[in-house]
């Protein structure tokens, strides 16, 4: 039985059982940021056993002031560089950064709620 995920202040649930048969969605499509702290980047790089330097020049990008992981072109996706299709997954999933860990509750989505239906299939509203 599914179990729903709400969160306060947000009109909408989340059905985790719809990322089976998904596809990563939100980890692939249109390119964009995927943002990581410095605490979230050294997390990573420990969970790939890489050195940090190496990690930021391999699997980052600077974007201003901040860091966000890189991307693949995948058959015209922009596939997060840890994203795998073979296994319909994240690759780094425990050490997921944190703007990961908390879609598709975001604050850009509370107030576009059909933009977010039509990239996500979890979404639950009326
Ligand atoms: S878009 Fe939604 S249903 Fe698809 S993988 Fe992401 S959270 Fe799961
Ligand atoms: S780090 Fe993992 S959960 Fe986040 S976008 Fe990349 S593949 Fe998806």
């Amino acid at each position: 039985m599914s179990e729903f995920m709400t969160q306060e202040g947000f009109s909408y649930a989340f059905d985790p059982s719809a990322c089976a048969k998904c596809g990563g969605n939100c980890c692939t499509g249109e390119s964009g940021n995927i943002f990581v702290s410095v605490t979230e980047i050294a997390a990573i790089a420990a969970l790939l056993e890489m050195e940090e330097g190496e990690f930021r020049r391999t699997h980052l990008r600077k974007e201003g002031f901040r860091f966000s992981l890189q991307e693949k072109k995948v058959n015209g996706s922009y596939d997060c560089i840890f994203f795998n299709r073979s296994l319909n997954g994240c690759s780094i999933y425990t050490a997921r950064p944190l703007q990961c860990r908390t879609f598709p509750f975001w604050d850009y989505f509370r107030h576009r709620i059909d933009e977010l239906k039509a990239e996500c299939p979890g979404i639950i509203h009326d």
